[in-house]
């Protein structure tokens, strides 16, 4: 999920951070007036000036700091659920109550996951022969990547889930999760996803409508849930987990890279915001820091496509979850899984190589042609051709809008009675 668009929320302080916070509240103009008022009554033995006015400001302003903070803890307990609490992974202390409110993650963007999944059409069957160069059975042993997919109709819809699926067709053992963002399964999607011989799932799980209209509204989180469900349903505890998008581009080796999964591999995501790049900074093999231009007080600022989950690792998480909150749906959802610094194997060549691209198309509304319906039979192509672009949310005739549809010979354009007829 590209970020760096998004208004950045209060940054998040960890424990170091507080230490910096407290200090500088306590050079506000109070704490200063009573630190100073404390030196000069113990002036027998000055420590260091700065260390003396620091030590007694900080304790003075830790007093309502503290009391505060304990209110807080127990307001969040009352007001917020333990299965909340606990589905963001994020327990119930008080920096983790702080965190919660500043996701802004209040009953509108926290759901329990419980999701009704919704499938239009399955198929387990891998009728592919050959992937790359070997025969399909000697690739028998390998772990099945869960390639989870959220979709949403649009005129590129399509043509994306096209070239993807020309991707997955090299990649053995993989399952693809397709999630449209939309209320009815689009039969020209089941028939497509049969065509390729992939193992799939075509479910369709709509945004909530109340999240339609918001900017930024939370793009594929309500078909990532659903798959996510998906997967819950099947108690699969082998295997790996994916979010691929139908826009990004993905090199083969990213494949061979995640299936090894043990817990959570990271790698760079090419093309991301500002930088260009979002991924880990490693250092002796081990990852240690992130870069990404946009922060924001995420623990984990990495994009959608930067990271794999082992479902072993995450079926020890049952409160696993992707909240609706624009921009931190990574973070939130690594959070739900108990991620620690240690757990994440670098991949790519310790972090050093793009296996995936966040590209984006270029979008453009419905197109439009003005033909007579007359015409739309079996006299031309023409009524084949746009009752599948139809079909496809690519194009769509009008009897009236706009002016007729130009068709041409030899350079100059006829009537279409000429034509058609
Ligand atoms: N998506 C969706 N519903 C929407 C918008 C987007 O399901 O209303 C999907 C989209 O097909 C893509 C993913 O969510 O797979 C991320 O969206 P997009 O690529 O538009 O966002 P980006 O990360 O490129 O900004
Ligand atoms: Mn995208």
């Amino acid at each position: 999920m590209s970020s760096a668009h998004y208004q950045a929320l209060e940054p998040q302080t960890s424990d170091e951070d507080n230490e910096d916070i407290e200090r500088r509240q306590c050079n506000s103009r109070s704490c200063t007036a009573s630190a100073t008022t404390t030196t000069t009554t113990t002036a027998s033995h000055p420590p260091h000036p700065m260390v003396r006015k620091g030590g007694v400001a900080r304790r003075r302003c830790l007093v309502p700091l503290v009391a505060g903070a304990l209110f807080f803890v127990a307001f969040c307990y009352l007001t917020l659920s333990g299965d909340t609490r606990l589905a963001l992974g994020l327990g119930g202390g008080a920096e983790d109550s702080e965190e919660l409110s500043h996701h802004g993650l209040d009953g509108m963007n926290f759901r329990p996951l419980n999701e009704t999944v919704h499938i239009c059409s399955e198929s387990y069957e891998d009728r592919r022969q050959f992937m790359q160069d070997k025969p399909q059975s000697e690739y028998g042993q390998l772990p099945v990547i869960y390639f989870v997919t959220p979709t949403y109709p649009r005129r590129e819809q399509i043509p994306e889930l096209t070239r993807l699926a020309h991707t997955l067709l090299h990649v053995p053992r993989l399952h693809w999760l397709v999630a449209d963002d939309q209320e009815k399964c689009n039969g020209f999607m089941d028939t497509l996803l049969h065509r390729f011989g992939i193992p799939f799932t075509h479910m369709v799980s709509p945004m909530p409508s109340k999240f339609r209209n918001e900017k930024p509204a939370p793009r594929g989180v309500a078909n990532r849930r659903a798959a996510l469900q998906w997967l819950r349903q099947h108690n699969l505890t082998n295997g790996i987990l994916y979010f691929g998008d139908d826009d990004n581009t993905y090199d083969l080796r990213l494949f061979s890279e995640i299936r090894k999964t043990q817990r959570v591999s990271m790698f760079p995501v090419g093309l991301i915001a500002d930088y260009g790049v979002s991924g880990p900074v490693v250092r002796k093999g081990k990852v240690v820091a992130f870069l990404d231009s946009w922060v924001a007080g995420r623990r984990w600022p990495v994009d959608m496509a930067g990271f794999a989950v082992s479902l072993e690792y995450m079926a020890q998480y049952p409160y696993v979850n992707m909240p609706y909150k624009p921009g931190y749906e990574e973070d939130l959802f690594l959070r739900s899984i108990g991620l620690q610094m240690n757990l994440i194997e670098p991949r790519g060549n310790n972090c050093t190589e793009i296996l995936v691209w966040h590209t984006q198309t270029k979008s453009k509304k419905l197109g439009m042609v003005r033909l007579e319906s007359k015409y739309l039979d079996d006299r031309s192509n023409l009524g084949a051709l746009l009752h599948n672009l139809k079909l496809m949310g690519v194009a769509s005739t009008t009897e009236s809008e706009g002016r007729d549809a130009l068709i041409s010979k030899n350079g100059k354009e006829k009537p279409h009675s000429k034509i058609l007829s």
